[in-house]
């Protein structure tokens, strides 16, 4: 379990390298590779043996791996495609006469059943006639 100032801490805890922001796994910190600074920051197993200098390397290989995709402030949010298959207004128009018309076909049988329901019930209400 990873701790933090000597107290173990529940739950998933996700953890990137300070100065080259790779993933480093808990047990890496467990076991000694990753190490976390005075400081609280996490730095993983090769930058904790990496020269200043050679921290540096990492560090701006990150960023040029970024510097030519990164959200644009000011821009447009990015389009998204249209879903494949999105139903067209004539086909849209027919699912909704099937299912119009499928309710009035329910709407009648449940009048028919009321009806009967209602005759019986009078019926039975009702004295017998003789
Ligand atoms: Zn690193």
């Amino acid at each position: 379990m990873t701790k933090v100032d000597g107290r173990p801490v529940r739950g998933p805890e996700l953890l990137f390298c300070a100065n080259c922001q790779v993933s480093v796994a808990a047990t890496e910190l467990d076991e000694g590779g990753a190490r976390r600074t005075p400081k609280g920051r996490v730095f993983c197993a090769a930058c904790v043996v990496a020269t200043p200098r050679e921290r540096a390397v990492r560090r701006r290989a990150l960023e040029n791996e970024f510097a030519d995709d990164a959200p644009i402030r000011g821009a447009a949010a990015v389009p998204v495609a249209t879903p494949v298959g999105r139903p067209s207004a004539a086909s849209e128009l027919a699912a909704l006469r099937r299912a119009v018309a499928g309710a009035h076909a329910r709407i009648a049988r449940l009048e028919a059943r009321l009806a009967e329901l209602e005759a019986r019930a009078s019926g039975a209400a009702a004295p017998p006639q003789h």
